[in-house]
């Protein structure tokens, strides 16, 4: 399959996306509306989607694409003055006719379109991360008959290397990882995970935010797995898979809260940085060790929780596990 003209919209598209949302990062300072699931929304999700949905009007009009944010969240009047922000914004980054009916279509474009080939995006993955100045990914992938082929994960304040802050993995089916140094794409190399098989020198990423995982069967585990002194590294967003997909960490763990027992993950949050980790070597499965089904819609409803590492050591965590969840 060439996908070579996806491939650059996607790396385009994603770095405009990426270089707008660090700018704004440190202009909203903390500033967020609330959605309806209480979570939070900014003016950064909302202008990442216009101009990442728009990119892919232009050059693939037909596609589908399953975005997390609606554009009718904003006319429920929670965030007055937002709406002429993201106008404003469009103007300068688009299109200087742009008014607001052009800037909300552009938002929801592809929704409910009926076509094999589905984008998936979060604009701001990790938008906790985002408003309190750490980590966040711009998330695009792309999926034909429900299999992921294509992810771009672009990773704002994740270094490239040490004179290149920011950078973007990017990733097709059979193709391999790629990360490009954000403020300069054409600057790239391949990435791999790391070989680390078991035992003390294992690694963790987990999130923030205690409240998605279940970290007394983590604890339990790493002690099992021989790896109890390993301090996971916690970080927001899908630049735990980044992370894991560089070698900097062996296995990324988001079981299921008990928290929030009926919770199911969201395709967007985990389509790009997946394909992203896969072609650099790694595995992810979810915590029973069933392959991850991108098919079922939005919500992953035929899956729970996820386990993603480094290949090597996947049939080790996932039969600990296994041994843990009887
Ligand atoms: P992270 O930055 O890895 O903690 O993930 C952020 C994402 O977690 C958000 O985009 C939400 O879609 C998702 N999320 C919300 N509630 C939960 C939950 N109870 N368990 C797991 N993930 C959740
Ligand atoms: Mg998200």
């Amino acid at each position: 399959m060439n996908l070579r003209t996806e491939y650059e919209v996607a790396l385009a598209a994603v770095t405009r996306a990426s270089l707008l949302t660090r700018s704004l990062q440190s202009e909203l300072a903390g500033q967020a509306m609330s959605k309806g699931d209480r979570s939070p929304v900014t003016l950064a999700d909302y202008c990442s989607q216009m101009l990442i949905c728009r990119e892919i009007s232009l050059a693939f009009p037909n596609d589908g694409i399953i975005a997390e944010e609606h554009s009718q969240d904003l006319l429920e009047g929670k965030a007055p003055g937002m709406a002429e922000q993201i106008v404003a914004i469009a103007r300068r980054e688009a299109d200087p006719a742009a008014d607001l009916q052009l800037a909300f279509a552009w938002i929801d474009h592809g929704r409910d379109v009926t076509s094999s080939r589905q984008w998936v995006l979060d604009p701001i993955d990790g938008t906790k991360g985002f408003l309190r100045g750490g980590q966040f990914a711009v998330a695009l992938g792309l999926m034909i008959d429900g299999k992921v082929v294509l992810g771009m994960l672009g990773c704002p304040n994740l270094i490239h290397d040490a004179s290149h802050s920011g950078c973007i993995l990017g990733a097709t089916l059979g193709g391999g990882t790629r990360q490009h140094a954000l403020d300069d794409p054409l600057l790239f190399r391949a990435i791999s995970t790391s070989t680390v098989g078991s035992g003390p020198e294992l690694s963790f990423v987990e999130s923030v935010e205690s409240g998605h995982s279940d970290h007394s069967t983590q604890d339990l585990l790493k002690d099992r797995l021989g790896a109890a002194q390993a301090e996971p590294v916690r970080i927001d967003s899908q630049a735990k898979y980044a992370v894991v997909a560089r070698g900097e960490a062996a296995v990324y763990l988001r079981l299921q809260s008990p928290k929030t027992p009926d919770y199911r993950q969201k395709i967007w949050d985990h389509a790009a940085g997946v394909l992203v980790l896969t072609e650099a070597g790694g595995r992810a499965t979810d915590q029973f060790g069933a392959e991850l089904d991108f098919s079922a819609g939005a919500t992953m409803r035929n899956n729970t929780g996820v386990v993603a590492t480094n290949g090597v050591c996947h049939d080790e965590v996932i039969a600990t596990l296994q041994e843990l969840q009887k």
